[in-house]
């Protein structure tokens, strides 16, 4: 008796020690860390409330709702403001024509196609209910912005995409504003005075995309002048090696920590389901780039959104 008893406990330890392992093992798989355990200090972002007020920096149509699509739809619901800076309009994508099957045929082409990609970044972020006054364009040149903040501080820039020299678009905040280091942290600096943002969420300088990593650098110059440094969390898009992994869709799922972001103290933001189907619809919006990313857009609707509380770099 007191034998079978032992054995009954037995079996239901065993049985109890393989569901933890399953759990185990399932946790693992969605939370992979580059050191392959969870992202170091989980934490939460500072409070959303009625008080609240969000800028998102996104260097490309789409970033936004990558990176941020559930932290966006919060503070709209806490009654907070959110607003999107696009820094540039994404001019620079001749693989869009391509698959448009229009070969590259001058700049005139891109235009259009930063146009239509403006478009698709007022449907998506209209599906998650940011406002018109939200929605601002600075229209500088995709694949251009670092050079902007180097040696074209003060002499203006042309882009060997769309021949610009100076905003071409005017939908943009600030139409025919020169192609300049110095023009662009102008206009950043009065989207912060339209703003008055409590949280930014930038892109972090450890990005692999030299437009990400320029974003991230301007975001923190600027908003160091207006005494709003620890405003910033920084998110990641192109985390280095296959990241976001693996692709495709997968609801329900927390995104792991992207490689470049290792040693970094992460704040896990999880989203509600409903935020997460938001999310999804959003991304429909941008038609020119599912039709070449789709695997690698769809990797970011997850369970969760990670921000980084440090630029990975000493601040400036
Ligand atoms: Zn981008």
């Amino acid at each position: 008796m007191r034998g079978s008893a032992n054995f009954a406990l037995l079996a239901m330890l065993a049985l109890a020690l393989c569901a933890a392992a399953r759990g185990a093992s399932g946790d693992a798989a969605a939370r992979v860390t580059p050191g392959g355990s969870a992202p170091a200090n989980p934490e939460a972002l500072p409070p959303i409330d009625a008080g609240t007020s969000l800028l998102v920096v996104a260097p490309h149509p789409d970033d936004e709702t990558l990176c941020c699509a559930g932290v966006i739809q919060r503070v709209l619901r806490s009654g907070g403001r959110a607003s999107v800076v696009w820094i540039t309009s994404g001019d620079a994508s001749v693989l869009d024509l391509l698959i448009e099957g229009k070969p590259f045929g001058g700049a005139g082409r891109l235009r259009e196609l930063a146009e239509k990609r403006m478009l698709e970044a007022l449907r998506a972020t209209s599906r998650l209910g940011v406002p018109a006054e939200g929605q601002l364009f600075l229209g500088y040149p995709d694949r251009g912005v670092s050079r902007l903040l180097t040696d074209h501080r003060a002499t203006p820039y042309t882009s060997r995409f769309t021949d610009a020299a100076a905003v071409p678009y005017s939908a943009a905040l600030f139409p025919a504003h020169p192609y300049t280091g110095e023009s662009l942290e102008r206009d950043f600096g009065a989207v912060l005075e339209r703003v008055r943002p409590t949280l930014i969420l930038a892109p972090s300088p450890r990005d692999t995309h030299p437009d990400h990593r320029a974003a991230g650098q301007l975001t923190i110059a600027v908003t160091a002048r207006h005494g709003l440094l620890g405003s910033i969390r920084y998110w990641i898009v192109h985390g280095g090696e296959g990241w976001p992994s693996p692709r495709g869709l997968m609801p329900g799922v927390p995104l792991t920590a992207a490689p470049r972001s290792r040693g970094l103290t992460l704040a896990v933001f999880p989203l509600e389901p409903a935020e997460e189907d938001r999310k999804l619809q959003a991304l429909r919006a941008y038609d020119t780039q599912l039709r070449t990313i789709a695997p690698f857009m769809l990797a970011f609707v997850r369970s969760t959104e990670l921000f980084a509380r440090l630029p990975g770099r000493d601040l400036p």
